[in-house]
Formats: structure tokens, C-alpha cells, sequence
């Protein structure tokens, strides 16, 4: 059994989004004789994160009421790394994506390191294609699902038909195929968002 895992590493200077600096993790370490504490502090989007409701929702569901059950199971990994700008449902088509599936989205953005402000997101249309079949959730390799789009249309729709969103994953290195699928958030409680360490072992059902 084969193990990927498609999270991206937390550090001080990692890629954050649009290179905010006010977005940096900070990791304040205290040393006393022997012993080292290291207090952190994150931005609840930073690296691979899964978004909740409260997010794009004014009073949306908080992080804890996403069931983990839906976090947890047979995932789609779909290769659209040709598509340049917004995945539209054209480019969705043809996969065959069925109910209740998690489908993970591979772009262009998997080999790209730095932040790159003309990444590959999720058209509105790509989003209502994908709530029409009644996927239950949406990874993207960028850190954000959509590119600030006016309205924030795609989130809302997601959310609209919970749909999980999980942003930042790290997909150079897997192909298209099936794979099972264990998203772990930290288990917060009242946030719009948390990181999640995202793994996808192949030939597991
Ligand atoms: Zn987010």
C-alpha cells in the first residue's frame, strides 16, 4: 500500500496566500536550561485547510459541525493541469463524477511553489456543476478555491449544498485515479476554518 502525503509543511516564510506577511505563521520558542516550549501562531487558512461555513456565510456553521465521516473515505484525484485560468463545468466534464463523491482537483498549481496570483481556481459554473451531481467535497491545489471573484459565487455554492472545501493540498506527485482519503483537521471548535493534515493511500478501499 502506497502513502502520498498532500500536505503542504508549516514554517515561518512558507507560501501564503496573495504573500500577505500578516498571514505568516509565527513560531515563538522559549528555552529554559534543557527544556524548549514553542508557542504557535496561525492564521486558521494557512497551508492545507479546510474551510467551514462562517467563512463566506454570515453566522455559517462553524468548523465542529463538519462530519469528519465525510473527511474520511474513497476520493477522485482528476487531472486538469492543462486548464490555465478557471475550471469550468467543460473542463469537469468527461471524468464521469458521481454522487457523494470527493473529487481533488490536480492543476498546474501542484508544481508551482511560490504564490502565484494568476493560480488555477474553481469557476462558478464548475462549482454548480459539481453541486448539481452532489459531490460531498472539493480539494484544490491553490490556497484558495476561487480568486476573490466578486460575490464569492463559488464558495457560496459549495457551502450552499455542504460541500467540503479543502484548499492547499500538494498534488505533484499523484496521478489521476482512486485513492482513500484521510483528511484530519485539528478538532477547533468556533472557527471558519482548520488546518488539516491530508493523506491518500492507493489501493485501499
Ligand atoms: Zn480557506
Amino acid at each position: 500500500m502506497k502513502m502520498y502525503d498532500v500536505t503542504s509543511s508549516i514554517y515561518e516564510g512558507m507560501t501564503v496566500y496573495k504573500n500577505k506577511p500578516e498571514k505568516q505563521p509565527e513560531l515563538k520558542r522559549v528555552t529554559n536550561g534543557y527544556v524548549s516550549e514553542t508557542r504557535l501562531e496561525l492564521d486558521v487558512h494557512t497551508g492545507t485547510h479546510i474551510d467551514a461555513p462562517l467563512h463566506m456565510v454570515v453566522d455559517g456553521d462553524t468548523f465542529e459541525t463538519l462530519p469528519l465521516t465525510n473527511l474520511v473515505g474513497q476520493c477522485k484525484v482528476i487531472d486538469v493541469t492543462t486548464v490555465e485560468s478557471g475550471i469550468s463545468k467543460t473542463d469537469l466534464e468527461g471524468f464521469n463524477l458521481q454522487k457523494n463523491d470527493f473529487v481533488l482537483l490536480k492543476t498546474k498549481n501542484s508544481f508551482e511553489e511560490e504564490f502565484d496570483f494568476d493560480f488555477v481556481y474553481l469557476a462558478a459554473d464548475g462549482a454548480q456543476y459539481l453541486a448539481d451531481i452532489g459531490v460531498r467535497g472539493i480539494g484544490i491545489d491553490a490556497l484558495g478555491i476561487e480568486r476573490s471573484q466578486e460575490g464569492h459565487p463559488t464558495h457560496k455554492t459549495l457551502f450552499a449544498n455542504d460541500i467540503i472545501i479543502i484548499e492547499g493540498l500538494r498534488l505533484k506527485d499523484v496521478e489521476q485515479g482512486d485513492y482513500f482519503m484521510v483528511a484530519a483537521p485539528l478538532k477547533l471548535v468556533g472557527t471558519d476554518a482548520s488546518p488539516a493534515r491530508v493523506l491518500l493511500f492507493e489501493g485501499l478501499q
